[in-house]
């Protein structure tokens, strides 16, 4: 039976090359998250954390709400709910999305929400929602029923609200979800089609803030924790968590970022590929260059930053697009 490195008592997890027992994994998580938090002065800064669902946010909320003493910051919750009403009624629209997958959307998304909201109260955090259905007028699966990607309305959609809601209620810092794992998946597809800008902000644990572009700074603080270790984190505490096993009904099996993922996690177990890359991907970029090489340009509908040429914002586009002039066979990307 293998043992930890540091106590000697029974090892259930091995990480970069040792063994390690439950309390010393769970002192590793913490510490892996205080690097990231470390380097800034939180005393007193507004943090609003943007979950989506699964065990790395649920793992996020909880890790935050443990650090709260002993930084001092305020931590709030903002919940993007994507689902259609109660009950699902999406109209089957082009076809891409039919009543059953759009039900198991809806079941997913609640069950992760009802799991969170169980963090939330345990360590009494206040949690706002955006109602995107309410608010903007569409909801994702609506969406995708009509000739937009899934993922790709859902992922617009939430960088935008939580930008949006952030900089509008007066937050510092937003924090987000990502993992080493995720970010290593983003940076190979970003390198392979030559992105390099976007390989810069997947490789960095910070974006800062930009008054003038709006953009409120958000930070990752689990960039040096791999997918597992959340999952570890959320079965050790008795998390009621959402396994990696289970995906989003709207997810496409194909997709070029599952066949990632595929290969990713496996070069990880076998090789602490996500670590080795990571580390040697930042020593070759210049983090100076982070933001700075926006055009400050704002969208003609709601102001907020675009880079579109028409001069309307990716998210404007989504939810007004019963009045712009697109044939429903044209896909947008
Ligand atoms: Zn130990
Ligand atoms: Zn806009």
């Amino acid at each position: 039976m293998p043992r930890c490195r540091h106590c000697k008592k029974e090892a259930i997890v091995f990480k970069h090359w040792f063994w390690m027992c439950k309390e010393h994994f769970l002192t590793y998580y913490l510490n892996r998250v205080k690097r990231v938090l470390d380097k800034f002065d939180l005393k007193d800064k507004r943090l609003l954390v943007a979950v989506s669902w699964g065990k790395d946010s649920q793992a996020l909320l909880d890790v935050m709400a443990e650090l709260k003493p002993h930084y001092g910051y305020y931590l709030e919750w903002l919940f993007i709910k994507l689902w259609v009403g109660d009950a699902c009624s999406i109209q089957s629209g082009f076809g891409v999305v039919d009543e059953e997958i759009g039900r198991g959307f809806n079941k997913f998304c609640r069950s992760a929400y009802e799991s969170i909201m169980e963090i939330a109260n345990k360590h009494s955090i206040k949690i706002s929602v955006v109602d995107l259905e309410r608010e903007y007028g569409h909801s994702v699966p609506e969406l995708a029923a009509k000739w937009w990607k899934a993922c790709s309305v859902c992922g617009t959609s939430k960088r935008y609200v939580m930008n949006r809601f952030a900089r509008e209620n007066n937050f510092d810092i937003i924090l987000t979800w990502h993992n080493l794992t995720d970010l290593v998946i983003f940076a190979n597809l970003n390198i392979v089609a030559s992105k390099y800008d976007e390989v810069l902000n997947v490789a960095s644990y910070w974006l800062p803030w930009n008054k003038d572009l709006k953009l409120v700074g958000k930070l990752k603080p689990q960039f040096r924790l791999e997918e597992e270790d959340n999952e570890l984190y959320c079965s050790l505490k008795w998390i009621n968590y959402v396994s990696s096993s289970i995906s989003c009904p709207l997810n496409d099996k194909k997709s070029t970022h599952n066949i990632f993922e595929t290969y990713v996690k496996d070069l990880e177990k076998k090789y602490n590929y996500s670590y080795h890359f990571m580390k040697s991907l930042r020593k070759t970029l210049n983090f100076d260059n982070l933001v700075s090489k926006w055009e400050a340009k704002f969208c003609k509908k709601c102001w907020y930053l675009t880079n579109s040429s028409d001069g309307i914002c990716r998210f404007c586009k989504i939810m007004n697009f019963k009045n712009e002039k697109i044939s429903p066979k044209t896909r947008l990307w």
